[in-house]
């Protein structure tokens, strides 16, 4: 479960989040759309603390954090280490490691930074690579795999983490038109799997089938929430009307 209140970040004088609040059942797919610069990737990078909000609460299962109230210095990176731990990112483009095979990308999380039993790792991300449809790539590099292929292995690795929650940024945009769909179906069985997910892309039709909850963002704020059915198919505000006619 993930629960968002009163969050807000600037960057210098730009004031980029105006107070966000969410929630998030567990085991459901949210969805952040809304135009460019609108505020959807600094809301998952501030969940995963990849940005550091000046203002407000995130708080994924028991961990919770008020960033007011974040004490300096290493206290206060031990508090917002902890609530990074409860996420996995999936980026627009994979950065995997280039000189390591699939499965060697997929192991080093859970044995260097959770010191996980290596062959229990091992064991575990072939699994994932099953799931992803990867099965047969484990000793193979980045580079002989295809874009949608690689960031098939991103999300795996995300997953070998055991994160709470899985944040993706626009994993589609950087992908040949032809590869998009591999990625999406990928997203879409684990939204179905019970993984609770945040999912900022510009794929509306994507959203629609995907999401449980839908946020609409425009100037740092959400403009309207609901359900996919209400927020794309019969939006109530001015301002998600005219997003939506542009980009259907
Ligand atoms: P897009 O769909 O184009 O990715 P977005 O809705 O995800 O847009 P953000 O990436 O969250 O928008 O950015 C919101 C605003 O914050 C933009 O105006 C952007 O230029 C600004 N911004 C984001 N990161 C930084 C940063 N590190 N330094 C300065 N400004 C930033």
């Amino acid at each position: 479960r993930i629960r968002v209140h009163g969050l807000e970040k600037s960057f210098g004088d730009h004031k980029v989040l105006r107070g966000i609040d969410f929630e998030s059942r567990r085991g459901t797919s949210t969805v952040l759309l809304g135009p460019s610069g609108s505020g959807k990737t600094t809301v998952l990078r501030s969940l995963n603390v990849l940005d550091t909000p000046e203002r407000g609460v995130i708080a994924i299962d028991d961990v919770e954090v008020d960033f007011s109230r974040v004490p300096a210095g290493k206290a206060g990176r031990r508090e917002t280490g902890r609530l990074r731990a409860q996420s996995g990112m999936v980026f627009q483009a994979h950065n995997l490691f280039p000189h390591r095979t699939v499965l060697e990308n997929l192991i080093e999380g859970p044995v260097i930074a959770q010191q996980r039993p290596r062959e229990e790792a091992v064991a575990e991300a072939r699994a994932l690579l099953d799931q992803v449809g990867l099965g047969d790539r484990a000793d193979s590099y980045p580079f002989q795999l295809s874009g949608g292929q690689q960031q098939r292995v991103g999300i795996a690795r995300a997953l070998a983490l055991k994160p709470r929650v899985v944040l993706f940024d626009e994993p589609t945009s950087s992908l040949d038109p032809e590869l998009v769909g591999e990625v999406l179906a990928v997203i879409k069985d684990l939204a179905a799997e019970g993984w609770t997910t945040v999912i900022v892309t510009h794929e509306i039709r994507f959203a629609e089938q995907v999401a449980d909850q839908v946020l609409f963002l425009d100037g740092g704020v959400i403009v309207e929430k609901g359900p996919s059915a209400q927020v794309i198919g019969d939006p109530r505000e001015e301002r998600t009307r005219r997003f939506l006619k542009r980009v259907l």
